[in-house]
């Protein structure tokens, strides 16, 4: 029986792994500096969790979740997105008295039953960061510009990619807006997909996000939200409008960006890049004022957003940014005879105290053959140790890059790996004494 990787899962390795690894690294300086805490939330909740707060009638919640019940028949799932999780911590953990305002940011798998294709995965990783207890536009604005910001950092230059703005009115904005809308959209009912009929009854804006180019015709020819807005949303939207201006972000408004989650209330944005294709965004998010409250919580306005590691290393590699990923292997250690291995991996945990990674190899393999391993690895030097060295009390460090090797005393190993080959003490390996003795 042969095993492969279950559809729209991907195993990611070498570069991949270092780039993924680097930008999670780079992700985490980022937002802290912006006073973001780290929270590590559970990779599955009980389903009514994604129920209540992402909204029974969505894409996520009807097709999406990998859902199962537990030995106990619990419906538990797979956490699709990390809002949910990080709200339903706030209220269980009392966060609201930790902090007035509150910064949180996670990274880590998403589970969602999709269609996998280029950008679309089963398991994918996200990083988002959340901000509660303020409701100055000023708050929507930072977590817009700490998500530029770490694009800015990665390398990513203005021309790659582009916000998007809207919206989505608060309550009372909704409701008039509910009546126009339904009244528009009920003469077309009948010529919208199956899924927007149903969702109709339940929910009528869910039909907003609908991808299915039928219904968007009719969609893109209703009363906009924006019509609807009152003074108070109309007053923010300029107000975010103003200070993204004062920072220098660029965006454009798009009436039509409603975002497929229930509950965002007032701003809603996405950062797409068109290098991407069809799945060209790579951070979305929005405020949502009411969630925290309506999942059992105290009033607490919230903004967040999250943005997609997969699709942020497509768009590093196809606008060819070069990520500072550091060569993983400093020195392979080629040892010939079973005195020499002995030797080289008491060599190699002296230069691993120093921060210098070792890989010995114990397979005993010809010289030839260990070099072209150490070649294969990217190591940036071998140390060669065979029966002559051991009797002389050297070893051979080779400089993989520039072909050329010397014979180095084991104590200034240290000092030649760092290119100072009068070693001070400080870079020294522990000297300790050759062959038997
Ligand atoms: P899309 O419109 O592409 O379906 P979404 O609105 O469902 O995205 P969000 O729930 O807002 O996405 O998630 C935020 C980000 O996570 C997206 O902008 C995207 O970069 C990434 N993302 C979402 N779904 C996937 C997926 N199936 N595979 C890879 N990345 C994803
Ligand atoms: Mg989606």
């Amino acid at each position: 029986m042969k095993y492969f990787s279950v559809r729209g899962t991907r195993d990611i390795l070498n570069e991949e792994a270092l780039k993924l690894r680097y930008l999670e690294k780079l992700g985490r300086e980022v937002f802290s500096s912006y006073g973001h805490r780290e929270i590590v939330i559970p990779t599955f909740e009980r389903t009514e969790l994604f129920t209540r707060s992402i909204g029974e009638v969505s894409d996520i919640v009807e097709k999406e979740m990998y859902t199962f019940q537990d030995k106990k028949s619990r419906s538990l799932s797979l956490r699709p997105e990390g809002t949910a999780g990080v709200v339903r911590a706030y209220i269980e953990r009392n966060l609201y008295r930790e902090n007035a305002s509150l910064r949180l940011y996670y990274l880590g798998p998403m589970f969602r039953y999709e269609r996998p294709q280029a950008g679309r995965y089963r398991e994918f990783r996200q990083i988002g960061a959340e901000l509660f207890g303020s409701d100055n536009t000023r708050s929507d604005v930072e977590i817009i510009n700490v998500f530029v910001d770490f694009f800015g950092k990665v390398g990513l230059k203005e021309k790659n990619f582009k916000l998007y703005i809207n919206n989505v009115g608060c309550e009372s904005c909704r409701k008039k807006y509910k009546g126009i809308f339904t009244e528009s959209m009920q003469k077309n009912l009948s010529n919208l997909c199956v899924d927007c009929q149903r969702r109709f009854s339940k929910n009528p804006f869910r039909v907003l996000d609908c991808k299915n180019k039928q219904c968007r015709n009719y969609i893109e020819n209703v009363p906009l939200i924006s019509e609807c807005l009152c003074q108070d949303c109309k007053k923010k939207t300029e107000e975010i409008k103003e200070y993204l201006q004062d920072l220098d972000i660029k965006y454009k408004e798009d009436p039509y960006l409603v975002r497929g989650l229930d509950y965002y209330t007032g701003i809603v944005f996405e950062i797409k890049c068109g290098k991407l294709g069809a799945q060209d965004a790579i951070a979305a998010g929005g405020r949502y004022d009411n969630l925290v409250k309506d999942m059992g919580g105290h009033s607490v306005p919230a903004v967040g957003c999250a943005l997609g590691l997969e699709r942020l290393l497509e768009v590093v590699n196809s606008e060819k940014i070069d990520l500072p990923i550091k060569k993983e292997l400093d020195v392979y250690f080629a040892c010939l005879g079973e005195r020499a291995l002995a030797r080289g991996v008491d060599l190699a945990g002296g230069l691993r105290c120093n921060k210098v990674s070792c890989q010995v190899d114990y397979n005993e393999k010809s010289l030839k053959a260990q070099l072209k391993e150490a070649n294969r690895l990217q190591a940036k030097f071998t140390v060669i140790i065979g029966d002559e060295e051991l009797q002389k009390g050297v070893v051979i460090l080779r400089d993989m890059e520039k072909e050329k090797q010397k014979e180095v005393k084991p104590g200034d190993l240290m000092g030649a790996i760092r290119g100072d080959d009068k070693s001070t003490s400080q870079g020294r390996v522990e000297q300790r004494e050759l062959g038997n003795s």
